[in-house]
């Protein structure tokens, strides 16, 4: 595996802020990784065991937060490394949590629905002593969703014998998840996107974008993007290649499209096009909202985009960073990018606590203020410091981190 970009950006912030190796060292070191086998009941009655686990990276700013991810590929250097981002994207954006990630290893689509969820209550069983609404709050992530999280909260209210809505969140609004978080990281990211625009004086009009990924972030991106004419979105892709057209693709009939025949392939006046040229395309900007290293040091001397906004986590390595920014392309770093879902999660899990629930708007409107905070800050670091939009975020993120371990006592060496 490559070098995340995050962690050259870590270590460089670290550097200027005078840390030592030992400080670095505890910040990039999770606090705590339990691993447990699930043992499900098949349909049929046999019984399997499937791998699971949990990374809890840093707790300085609170409760752990962060997703509970089902496939095949579960790795725990992987689930290390978004565990550790979760604890700089909830800084960057200010929310009082820290870090974790959590993952079990197993085909999800090789499951019935009932053996999905018999799993899911196990991994509550398994980890209950580590997770809870003050301890460690999970989400979704790659392959769960809503109901996964419905069946865990049930669960954990069961365990602990009374209600406890505030225990996970991206639940169904009709369990007191919140108004507004499908949407969250799709709209987080363009509040962040239009700032850019602004701040990187981008005036042409309208603003072409093509996007990698068509799920939740991308596609979300995407509708929204259709609905604001200074941008064009000129091509989008899922996992099997996408699609490219100069002049503009109609959102909603790409979402129809895909919808009918079960491809983005064959969309009528484009062009069929493979993931890996998209990320070529003469653009203004490239999204990645799809998977994790995707820009390397293979392209990134191809990519000709003038601005990068990374929606997924983690797609660009530390060697296509480094391109990138001699090649003066600006990236603005996913830790601020896509901090819109943990937000309104953030938001959610207040809600709960709170048994008082917010309208759409005030929850888009708040979200909006905390993306645009966190932006501002990240842009002025940036010029002050003369360093990138990811250096700048970690120069944010490990401040407050830093800050908090210290008033605790668990960092010492500095002032
Ligand atoms: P998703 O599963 O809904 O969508 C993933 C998209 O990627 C799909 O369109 C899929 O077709 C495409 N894809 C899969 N394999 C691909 C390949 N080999 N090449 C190109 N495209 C491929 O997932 P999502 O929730 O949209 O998440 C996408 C990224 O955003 C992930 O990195 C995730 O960690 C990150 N993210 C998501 C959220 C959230 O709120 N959902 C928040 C923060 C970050």
């Amino acid at each position: 595996m490559e070098q995340p970009a995050y962690q050259a950006a870590l270590k460089s912030a670290a550097q200027m802020l005078s840390r030592s190796d030992a400080e670095l060292d505890k910040l990039m070191t999770p606090d705590r990784i339990i691993q447990a086998d699930i043992a499900v009941q098949l349909d049929g009655g046999e019984t399997v065991f499937f791998p699971a686990l949990r990374v809890q990276h840093n707790s300085a700013r609170g409760p752990y937060k962060g997703g509970i991810r089902f496939h095949s590929q579960v790795d725990v250097d992987e689930v290390k490394i978004l565990a550790s981002l979760m604890t700089w994207k909830c800084a960057v954006v200010d929310i009082p949590f820290g870090g974790a990630k959590g993952g079990v290893k197993v085909d999800p689509k090789k499951l019935s629905q009932l053996e999905l969820e018999r799993l899911t209550r196990g991994y509550v069983q398994a980890f209950v002593k580590h997770i809870g609404p003050n301890q460690d709050v999970p989400a979704p992530d790659i392959n769960t969703n809503e109901q996964t999280m419905a069946w865990m909260m049930d669960e954990y209210s069961r365990i602990k014998g009374h209600q406890m809505h505030d225990f996970v969140t991206g639940k169904p609004i009709a369990l007191f998840g919140s108004k507004g978080r499908e949407l969250a990281t799709s709209l987080g990211g363009k509040f962040i996107l239009d700032l850019m625009i602004e701040h990187f004086k981008i005036t042409k009009r309208p603003i072409q974008v093509a996007i990698q990924g068509i799920g939740n972030v991308g596609g979300g991106l995407a509708k929204l993007l259709g609905l604001d004419p200074r941008y064009k979105l000129v091509a989008i892709s899922d996992s099997q290649g996408g699609i490219y057209r100069p002049t503009g693709l109609e959102v909603a009939e790409v979402f129809e499209h895909k919808k009918t025949t079960g491809s983005l392939a064959g969309f009528h006046y484009s062009h069929d096009i493979t993931n890996a040229e998209l990320l070529e395309l003469d653009v203004d900007v490239l999204i990645p909202a799809a998977l994790e290293d995707q820009i390397t040091a293979d392209n990134a001397d191809h990519v000709k985009a003038k601005l990068i906004l990374e929606l997924a986590n983690n797609p660009i390595t530390a060697s296509g960073d480094a391109i990138l920014n001699n090649r003066g392309i600006p990236v603005v770093p996913d830790i601020l990018a896509n901090a819109g879902g943990v937000t309104v999660s953030y938001f959610e899990w207040a809600q709960n606590r709170q048994g008082w629930y917010w309208e759409e708007g005030e929850v888009n409107g708040r979200l909006q203020k905390s993306m645009l905070a966190a932006g501002q800050k990240v842009i002025k670091i940036s010029e002050e410091k003369k360093v990138s939009l990811r250096v700048a975020a970690f120069l944010l993120s490990l401040e407050r981190v830093d800050q908090a371990m210290h008033l605790r006592g668990k960092l010492v060496g500095h002032n």
